[in-house]
């Protein structure tokens, strides 16, 4: 599973690294990705951050 986030959408509201702090990290005002590839175990937390962005900014490739 791979995540990603558009930077242009994202509004740096720090719910990400909350939800699915092996995945997103925030990085000055914006989140960031710290690994693409959703380590093993990870996958429920990084699809709810995905679902709970207000902005969407966050796509999950299965
Ligand atoms: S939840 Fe969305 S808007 Fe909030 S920090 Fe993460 S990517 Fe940015």
């Amino acid at each position: 599973m791979k995540a990603t986030i558009d930077k242009d959408a994202c509004v740096g509201c720090g719910l990400c690294p909350d939800t699915c702090p092996a995945v997103f990290e925030i990085e000055g005002d914006l989140a960031h990705v710290i690994s693409e590839e959703v380590p093993t175990g990870e996958e429920e937390h990084c699809r709810q951050a995905a679902e709970n962005c207000p902005v969407s900014a966050i796509t999950v490739d299965e």
